[in-house]
């Protein structure tokens, strides 16, 4: 890699770091929705990250979403690019986008030519947790919250 090309990824670095900061700061669609037909909670033990999603859905779409809860910087931006992003999408793709992320961010990624190919948006800033194995569980929590929601499991997910 020339310098430039150096210089260039660690812009996009800084971008990401802005994203996830800003997103944990000032989350998104946070708190209860009135009028949710599904929700779930995520627990992930060793964070500390605990949360509960909300989501409204009407036919094949997810018309509104929300989430409340406490934990890290990152689990609480994710949950927030999460509910940001999956308003007014069908549920198919939301569920399309649960498989990237999760698959994105517990495999190799780059060589996974089985992954749906989805162009994560915002979502690539959830990327540099990979450098941070034991924070994983933390960026994947609110999706796996939205998988259970969607399926109707009433359990809880639990990283554990
Ligand atoms: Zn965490």
């Amino acid at each position: 890699m020339n310098a430039a090309g150096m210089h260039a990824g660690e812009d996009l670095r800084d971008l990401y770091r802005e994203l996830i900061l800003d997103h944990s700061r000032n989350p998104r669609h946070f708190g209860r929705i009135e009028g949710a037909t599904h929700t779930a909670e995520g627990i992930n033990p060793l964070c500390g990250d605990k949360l509960k999603l909300y989501l409204q859905l009407d036919g094949e779409l997810v018309t509104d979403a929300s989430f409340e809860g406490s934990g890290c910087a990152i689990s609480v931006a994710s949950a927030s690019l999460l509910t940001d992003m999956i308003i007014d999408m069908p549920i198919g793709t939301a569920l399309d986008y649960f498989s990237a992320v999760t698959r994105r961010l517990t495999t190799s990624g780059d060589t996974d030519d089985d992954a749906p190919h989805i162009d994560l948006g915002k979502l690539a800033a959830l990327d540099g947790v990979r450098e941070f194995p034991a924070r994983i569980k933390c960026a994947t929590l609110a999706w796996h919250a939205m998988h259970s929601a969607i399926q109707h499991d009433p359990s809880p997910v639990s990283t554990e």
